[in-house]
């Protein structure tokens, strides 16, 4: 196993891998190993080895796909796909809800398989959790009322019966990020799933190993053997072979593979969702409650390291509460427990890897050089594990810094002190961003009207970003962050075609035998005049 190859740590020193292949009392290197071979990857010639970011030690290895193994990987999932999209919606959706119940009784397995390879926090390793166990219940529960048939009105009322149906697309591809290995790679691959579709899954090369543990448990709650394919390997490899091989393609990442990724989409005419980058932004107003606003920023600013496309990164604060809130902030961060360990001791984990270390680093030292003041932070922690930072708050962030309009994707934020709540939305607006937004006032009447004026695809009154990101919702980014949304009806109905059967009764429509062309197109302008004025008919 790779595990006897320890890696250099940040410090110089080498991290061992754990006695006895043991990485925790629920996850070992041999249950990685099984993992790792539901990878649908035929005669791998290489193995990508995969870092447990909390030591820099080797925690396991996954095969490195090739194109022909996406293009095999398409080929089974359509193959599975027929069967599976003759099957009622409610057989379909109980698979969801068994998954659901298997996720809660095997959380403790999953969340340490995503702390392993992540290096985030226990705390918010269960927010995948609960967010997938709550993706399963709602699809399962509400995927038979939005995938049934409706009725339309047809182009002659009475005469034409039209019905619009949502038929499976085929094969969906998700090509998912690194930073939530478990909701990004599966809570899309659910609605997808339901609506009689097979998925082929490409994970992180970082983080592969929860979306395989999720795809087995799949099928032990009944998804056919073959349905979902998971892919592992580079992703500027697989990702050409992907677009080709499905009807449609679930992106989240970045912004710029975001926009090569859409443009291939749209050199094949093939649909997509793209679920990409922010610079989020929370606005305090004269009257916010420091009590719970000062707890949400934190939140807002460090959970899961900052590595969440809807963290918040610049703060906007009144001058009317500015010095009784910034000085609180800065405390509140510097107190955060800094840790790896497998339980919920830790406020805030590890960056996942040594290029994100390096990011964040890099955004902060730019910033400090050119006159930026550190309020709280500003530094690695390589006695913590080679990839900590400390949550940081920066003051002082001008133009000319690199962090004060890139996305730093880190536990990093710049407080800006603004003379008007004009200015704070308009600050908040000037971005090529448009994915979260946070308010916090005491009115929350003002706090929707102030929302009504952002342009992000979500706004959290009095929540930094929890509040939005709720499954009967749709989520996703105006601007530079996306296309398309996840949740709610549209995260389902996008993985379908419509597709409208109108049947005629009595009279075809146009001219019927027994008038003239004239004669119709008299009777008809007075019918058209005379339907605007029937109740019932739009
Ligand atoms: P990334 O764009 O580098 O990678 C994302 C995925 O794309 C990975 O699976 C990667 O292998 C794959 N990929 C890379 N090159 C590709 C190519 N040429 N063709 C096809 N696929 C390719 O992003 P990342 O660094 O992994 O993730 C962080 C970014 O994701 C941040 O910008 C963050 O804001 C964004 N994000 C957005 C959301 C959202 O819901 N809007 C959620 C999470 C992360």
């Amino acid at each position: 196993m790779t595990q006897t190859k320890p890696i250099p740590e940040a410090n110089g020193a080498t991290a061992a891998a754990p006695p006895q292949g043991q990485w925790s009392p629920r996850v070992s290197a041999a249950m990685l190993a099984r993992l790792a071979a539901r990878a649908a990857v035929a005669a791998p010639t290489e193995q990508t080895p995969v870092e447990a970011p909390h030591t820099g030690a080797v925690l396991g290895e996954v095969p490195k796909g090739c194109p022909a193994d996406v293009e095999a990987a398409c080929a089974s999932a359509r193959e599975a796909q027929r069967e599976w999209a003759r099957r009622s919606v409610e057989e379909r959706a109980a698979v969801l809800l068994r998954f659901h119940d298997l996720v809660l009784a095997n959380a403790q397995e999953i969340l340490d398989v995503i702390q392993l390879e992540s290096g985030k926090a226990r705390i918010h390793a269960f927010e995948e959790v609960l967010d997938v166990a709550i993706q399963a219940r709602y699809y399962g529960h509400t995927a038979p009322q939005f995938l049934r048939p409706r009725r339309a009105q047809g182009a002659l009322p009475v005469l034409t019966s039209a019905r619009v149906h949502h038929r499976p697309r085929g094969v969906i591809g998700i090509i998912a990020p690194w930073n939530y290995p478990f909701t990004l790679a599966i809570g899309d691959a659910l609605p997808a799933l339901v609506a009689g579709n097979g998925v082929v899954l490409k994970p992180d090369a970082l983080t592969p190993f929860s979306g395989l543990w999720a795809a087995g448990l799949l099928e032990e709650a009944g998804l056919p053997a073959g349905l979902l394919q998971v892919v592992t390997g580079r992703g500027a490899e697989l990702g050409t072979p992907l677009i080709d091989g499905a009807d449609f393609l679930m992106f989240t990442g970045s912004t710029a593979t975001g926009r090569k990724v859409a443009a291939q989409c749209g050199e094949r005419l093939k649909s997509c969702a793209m679920e990409l980058g922010g610079k989020n932004a929370l606005l305090l107003l004269p009257d916010a409650p420091l009590w719970r606003a000062v707890p949400g920023a934190v939140q807002g600013i460090t959970s899961n390291g900052g590595q969440l496309c809807i963290s918040i990164e610049r703060v906007y604060v009144h001058d009317a509460i500015y010095d009784a809130f910034v000085p609180r902030l800065a405390e509140a961060m510097r107190t955060l427990k800094l840790g790896s360990s497998l339980t919920y001791a830790d406020d805030v984990g590890s960056l996942t890897s040594a290029d994100q270390l390096a990011k964040v680093a890099a955004h902060v030292e730019d910033a400090v050089s050119k006159g930026a003041e550190v309020l709280a932070g500003g530094r690695a922690r390589p006695d913590l594990g080679p990839y900590f930072y400390e949550p940081t708050l920066l003051a002082g962030v001008t133009e000319d810094m690199e962090l004060c309009r890139a996305e730093t994707f880190g536990p990093v934020a710049a407080v800006y002190r603004c003379s008007s709540i004009d200015e704070m939305v308009a600050r908040a607006n000037d971005s090529e961003y448009g994915l979260n937004a946070s308010v916090w006032t005491r009115d929350v009447k003002s706090g929707r009207e102030i929302a009504g004026r952002i342009e992000a695809g979500a706004v959290n009154v009095n929540e930094a970003y929890a509040a939005t990101w709720a499954s009967a919702a749709p989520m996703g980014g105006w601007k530079q962050s996306g296309l398309g949304r996840r949740h709610g009806r549209h995260g389902l109905v996008k993985y379908t075609s419509s597709q409208t059967v109108a049947a005629e009764r009595l009279l075809n429509i146009g001219t019927p035998p027994f008038l003239s062309n004239g004669q119709y197109a008299t009777v008809m302008t007075q019918a058209v005049r005379l339907l605007k004025h029937v109740p019932g008919i739009k």
